[in-house]
């Protein structure tokens, strides 16, 4: 079956070669971006190991950001990709409101590739990714929720099971990023239901953007409450300038 696969897959990439969705130049490796465009993505720098909010002087031996060491969040780590810059805000804008599916495959495959390749060293992977849910009226309008999308690739290359079912998002919020920092917390506050025990499990919380970082820390709390071990935050990015 593994082999019928391969072939058919090499005769769909001679049909279809892959093309940079960046600057629509043919893409050598087997995904859609070449090689010129990938080592020009805003990498994240140097950052919090606990929420990846970028440092903005260069520390020696500081693995955690002052407002880590004074209120450590519910989740335990946080490895995002990149900055929120372009032209990662094209591809996620794209991905999020044009149904650039595309998008989000090369996302969850450059995510897979710092999993397995960089943020794991010598570490137990988590046993399950939960991407953050989207509200069922949000998914209505969306039609798919861009976090499980990015959490397919992972999947199918690190052999990952996603679960959708043990957390929802039972309360119909706006966006955090358009609220000011004092309305932010009421308005995540409650949102996720989690529907099974938790217990002892490490689980992965998968969120294409962090942006004021209200979103993981709510979701993780409630999963910690529901018994979770450790809760490790996958992003494809983190905003620059830190809203909290
Ligand atoms: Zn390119
Ligand atoms: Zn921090």
């Amino acid at each position: 079956m593994q082999t019928i696969f391969h072939y058919l897959k090499t005769f769909l990439h001679c049909l279809l070669p892959y093309t940079c969705i960046l600057c629509h130049a043919p893409a050598h490796s087997q995904q859609d971006l070449c090689h010129a465009c990938r080592i020009e993505l805003p990498i994240l720098p140097q950052s919090c190991s606990r929420c990846a909010k970028i440092f903005t002087t260069p520390l020696e031996s500081h693995l955690l950001c002052g407002a880590c060491l004074q209120h450590p969040p519910a989740f335990d780590a946080t490895y995002a990709l990149f900055t929120y810059q372009p032209p990662i805000t094209k591809l996620i804008m794209e991905l999020k409101f044009h149904q650039a599916l595309v998008n989000s495959r090369l996302l969850g495959e450059l995510l897979a590739d710092a999993i397995q390749h960089h943020w794991y060293h010598n570490k137990p992977l988590p046993e399950m990714i939960i991407p953050v849910p989207l509200h069922n009226k949000r998914l209505r309008e969306r039609g798919f929720n861009q976090a499980v999308e990015m959490a397919r690739p992972i999947r199918r290359l690190l052999d990952i099971p996603i679960d959708t079912t043990t957390c929802q998002r039972i309360k119909y919020t706006e966006p955090q990023a358009r609220l000011q920092s004092e309305k932010r917390h009421a308005n995540i506050k409650n949102s996720f239901k989690i529907m099974t025990d938790l217990t002892g499990r490490h689980i992965a919380v998968l969120d294409d953007v962090i942006t004021t970082g209200g979103t993981i820390e709510e979701i993780s709390k409630t999963l910690k409450i529901a018994g979770a071990a450790r809760i490790d935050i996958w992003s494809c990015a983190r905003a620059i300038i830190d809203q909290q």
